[in-house]
């Protein structure tokens, strides 16, 4: 299976925006081992300005661009030293992969991109990509890295994409304050009533991101990929994720 791995922030990094060395070096640990198992892995990771912000030692997160700009930056260096360093462990190569929207809207941009990352799969290394966030204004920008994950499972022609957050998947209610929500654990179509359930673009905390996700999912449909949200505490899910076994929300694309 050629598989799409998005990780969140949340998943990467302690509330300190400092690495979650734990939860890193066990998803490192998994994804190397589903290589050697014979999948086909690309990795999609968020976390470059929360790494920049603990990096610094900064205590909140800015808000003005330029330093949030400078952040990226600085995290990005780290996130991939980090990355190298425990693929190489288990003999595997990374690949750095910085994408802003309008390489991927304009044809010819695209089809580079693509010839790249199909010769990065064919040498066996690991395509880690992320929004060029040190160049990416909100004119040019993807924007979030739920959508950069499905356009890079799209162009990639994944099988599967799968967003590892800090939720299991899509309820039917907002779990945080719903008790008896409950894990939908497959959508066929996504209807407007499935739409409802992401709430406002707003409630981010709330809703774990669903809006994004759930766009995400609608791209990945539309070209023919499955698309599944889960918690990324539990890196070993992937084990059985790569296993067809039940897992999260899935979408059948
Ligand atoms: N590209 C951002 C970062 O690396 C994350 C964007 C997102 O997670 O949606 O910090």
């Amino acid at each position: 299976m050629r598989i799409v791995i998005k990780l969140g922030t949340s998943t990467l990094t302690h509330g300190t925006g400092k690495l979650n060395i734990r939860r890193v070096e066990l998803l490192c640990k998994v994804m190397s081992d589903l290589k050697n198992a014979g999948h086909e892995l690309v990795l999609v990771s968020s976390g470059a300005i929360a790494m920049g912000i603990g990096k610094l030692n900064m205590t909140r997160k800015p808000t003005d661009i330029p330093t949030k700009q400078a952040l990226a930056a600085v995290g990005q260096c780290e996130l991939m030293y980090i990355y190298d360093k425990l693929f190489s462990e288990y003999h595997h190569t990374v690949a750095q992969v910085l994408l802003t929207g309008t390489d991927v809207e304009d044809a010819h941009r695209r089809m580079n991109f693509q010839n790249t990352l199909f010769r990065l799969l064919d040498l066996g290394a690991l395509p880690v990509i992320n929004e060029n966030d040190t160049v990416a204004t909100a004119e040019i920008a993807v924007g979030d890295n739920d959508t950069l994950g499905a356009i890079v499972a799209v162009n990639a022609h994944a099988d599967l994409l799968v967003l590892m957050s800090d939720i299991e998947g899509l309820y039917t209610g907002d779990p945080r304050q719903n008790p008896s929500a409950e894990l939908i654990e497959e959508v066929r179509t996504i209807t407007p009533e499935i739409l409802a359930l992401a709430g406002d673009a707003g409630s981010e905390l709330g809703t774990g991101g669903m809006v994004t996700k759930l766009r995400a999912a609608q791209m990945c449909m539309d070209a023919g990929c499955d698309m599944i949200i889960t918690n990324g505490a539990r890196p070993e899910d992937l084990y059985k994720i790569a296993g067809g076994e039940r897992i999260g929300t899935r979408f059948f694309g």
